[in-house]
């Protein structure tokens, strides 16, 4: 069957619902004019596809966005059409849904595993923050199954496949049972033809015999229960092909053990005619004992609503009767789409909010008195949102917590693809190292054979899980002992320094002791793995130094401290600037050449920021001194001499990248007593890494002599002060 748009406008007229027209006509004009000229591999043109998803969503009487967004599902993707002109012509709302299911329809379908599967489907539901999203996807899948005969015979398996595994569970989910047995028959029809015939057949052959005792049955339950007015409908149906198939072939069982091949549904008005019915029904036949299920009282994650029994006829046949209300009946067919056909209001319009952003209420733990955020809710319950689920290149599925890194991933694949990684892809493009996963990326990560190489000892810092750290301590630990003993000595040692505290053999063996270690060097190699963190040791440290200095009278520590505090308060009672002429002034180094003392310096007077100190041979001092307007601003400053205070320097320093590579540069700069401020670093695409760093120092000698020190190091190609 061919849709055509002028079904869709006559269907759309004679219903209830109101529609907008206008914005409906629009979509499907603009759709057709991108798709013009492409065609289906059935031949007809490419256009009748979208019209056909449209045609399924109105008749689940979704919303006007939706519509626009059915009509415009593929444009995006197989046209060259902008996501933007869509936004600007039908909206946000229309824009976002047709990304979403563009979105969706990218990611790879790895059917191989039921736990994959199960992750998949999460992800789809994640990666759609609205609903509204899987509902056009769904209808998307449903139209492509229904034409699915014109492909061939791979594609035809292949989506079967999908459907089977994600779409149709997505569909159970979310309670659209209809759209889930027609998904589910025909791919199985695809999947395994010689079963879904056999399937077919028996039903065939019991066609006649078994439509005359349905009438039979809903005729004799009609009359019993004339009383009740308006009169309920009674429908009579064979369960699907699937769900016969999967008892025959999956339970083993025989065809004629079924007990619910054929079922009655008795529709009422309220509930307690559910349970008049429901009584009536089991006054006329024999109930099977444990076939009666009330999901009135208990209803199904996905809101489901019906009592379920199975009686035996005058005949011995078994057959299933579900009883339910009207609106139980909508939601079991419509499932979460249920929610738009009530949002209709008595006068015909929309009430409520347009747009049912589900994911977002769920996140904000929002308590509505609305039903279909029980759904939502329920649906969450195993959706995770402490997890990311991101994917291999061939569609593996990766669950990590929120927060997780590249590094976190190639550790969780294997700790030999961690060790050996050099770079990674996410989404085919380079990705940093701290780049932080999201649900749907698919991660490439890049591995080097070179027996010299290993992971990086910053990346401690940046891998989030605990797998991860584990793996790379546990390889600073085991493949470079010698080194982590001279990095862990050196380091300690700095850090002793710092605080004042004299190398004493037997004191740092009862260091090593408290932290569980037989010898100095077993000590000294967990510090350079990154086993024992300084930062977290030193306190104590300095306590039980100090409990054993107590009989002495002046504790060399104290003018340590004295030290650190009055440069403290030196750095903020004064920038260091004799500003001509002005006593106390508001004093800032200006960000563009950031001045050292020793540098020739010059004033500017701002428009309420005080004075701000340029290098003077910055080069927009030079541009600022055309300007006639800031004559006069100009002003003389000079350094104070004699103050201690300190000023934050930046360096850019670039490196061919090497295992420890920013270990050397902060032992480097460790050495020379100087407080780190900031240290960031990322690899560059030639090989090399790029480290910026800034420091805090006392002027611009200080300055000269670190860079001196870091050009020695090993690897490093160019250090730079920025800001020039
Ligand atoms: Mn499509």
């Amino acid at each position: 069957m061919i849709y055509t748009v002028d079904m869709l406008i006559r269907r759309i007229k004679s219903g209830e619902k109101q529609y907008d027209l206008n914005k409906i006509e629009a979509a499907y004009e603009f759709a057709e004019k991108a798709h013009r000229g492409q065609v289906r591999t059935s031949g007809e043109p490419y256009i009748s596809h979208p019209v056909a998803v449209a045609y399924i969503l109105l008749e689940m009487c979704m919303d006007t966005d939706t519509l626009c967004a059915a009509l415009l599902h593929d444009v995006v993707e197989d046209t060259g059409v902008e996501l933007d002109a869509i936004r600007k012509k039908f909206g946000e709302d229309v824009a976002l849904m047709v990304d979403g299911v563009t979105k969706i329809g990218k990611v790879p379908l790895n059917t191989k595993e039921e736990q994959q599967a199960e992750n998949i489907r999460k992800i789809l539901m994640a990666m759609s923050k609205d609903i509204r999203v899987i509902i056009i996807k769904l209808a998307d899948r449903l139209h492509n199954m229904r034409t699915l005969a014109c492909r061939p015979p791979e594609k035809q398996r292949k989506t079967s496949l999908e459907t089977m595994s994600f779409y149709a569970p997505i569909a159970h989910r979310l309670g659209m049972y209809d759209i889930k047995e027609e998904m589910e028959d025909m791919a199985l029809y695809y999947l395994d033809p010689y079963g879904y015939k056999e399937v077919q057949n028996a039903l065939n052959a019991r066609k006649d015999k078994g439509e005359s005792f349905i009438d039979t049955i809903k005729r004799r339950i009609a009359e019993r229960i004339t009383d009740i007015q308006p009169p309920p409908v009674i429908e009579g149906r064979v369960k699907s092909i699937y769900s016969i198939y999967k008892k025959v072939y999956v339970k083993g069982k025989n065809f004629d053990e079924i007990y619910d091949i054929y079922a009655v549904r008795v529709i009422v008005h309220t509930i307690v005619e559910c349970y008049n019915v429901l009584g009536i029904v089991h006054d006329m036949f024999r109930p099977i004992p444990y076939r009666f299920k009330d999901y009135i009282a208990t209803p199904k994650p996905n809101r489901y609503q019906s009592l379920h029994t199975t009686v035996i006829g005058r005949e011995g046949v078994p057959f299933e009767v579900q009883i339910r209300t009207v609106e139980m009946h909508n939601t079991a067919q419509y499932g979460v789409a249920a929610h738009w056909k009530y949002k209709v209001g008595l006068n015909g319009k929309v009430a409520g909010e347009k747009r049912f952003d589900w994911i977002r209420q769920i996140l904000d733990q929002q308590q509505e008195a609305d039903d279909v955020e029980q759904i939502a809710e329920a649906v969450k319950v195993d959706l995770a949102p402490d997890d990311v689920y991101v994917f291999t290149p061939k569609g593996d599925v990766i669950t990590l917590p929120v927060g997780s890194t590249v590094i976190d991933f190639a550790y969780s694949i294997h700790t030999q693809v961690g060790n050996r990684m050099t770079g990674a892809k996410v989404g085919g493009r380079m990705a940093t190292f701290d780049y932080q996963l999201k649900t749907g990326d698919i991660v490439e990560i890049m591995t080097t054979n070179s027996p010299n190489y290993g992971p990086n000892r910053h990346w401690l810092d940046i891998a989030k899980t605990n797998e991860a750290k584990a793996k790379i301590r546990a390889w600073f630990k085991r493949e470079c002992r010698g080194e982590n003993i001279v990095r862990g000595k050196a380091a300690f040692a700095a850090e002793m320094k710092r605080c004042g505290i004299p190398l004493d053999e037997e004191f740092i063996k009862q260091i090593a002791k408290r932290q569980h270690f037989d010898n100095a060097d077993d000590f000294y190699a967990a510090i350079g793995y990154g086993g024992v963190m300084l930062s977290k040791i030193m306190q104590k440290t300095k306590e039980d130094y100090l409990k054993l200095q107590k009989p002495a009278e002046t504790p060399p520590t104290e003018t340590g401290i004295a030290e650190a505090i009055s440069s403290t308060i030196a750095k903020k009672q004064s920038s260091g600037v004799i500003v001509d002429g002005i006593d106390s002034c508001e004093v800032r180094f200006a960000k563009c050449c950031n001045p050292l003392p020793g540098d020739d310096i010059v004033g500017f007077v701002t428009r309420g920021f005080g004075v701000s100190v340029h290098k003077a041979d910055c080069k927009n001092v030079e541009e600022q001194k055309k300007n006639p307007a800031n004559a006069g601003r100009w002003i003389n400053v000079k350094w104070a001499s004699g103050q201690r205070v300190n000023y934050q320097a930046t360096l850019d320093i670039v490196a061919q990248d090497r295992t420890a590579l920013a270990a050397d540069i902060t032992l480097a700069i460790a050495a020379s007593r100087i407080p780190i401020h900031e240290l960031n670093a990322h690899n560059l695409k030639n090989g090399n890494a790029n480290i910026s760093l800034t420091v805090e120092i006392s002027g611009v000698e200080q300055l000269k002599n670190i860079i001196l020190k870091l050009k020695k190091i090993d690897g490093v190609v160019s250090v730079e002060r920025t800001g020039k």
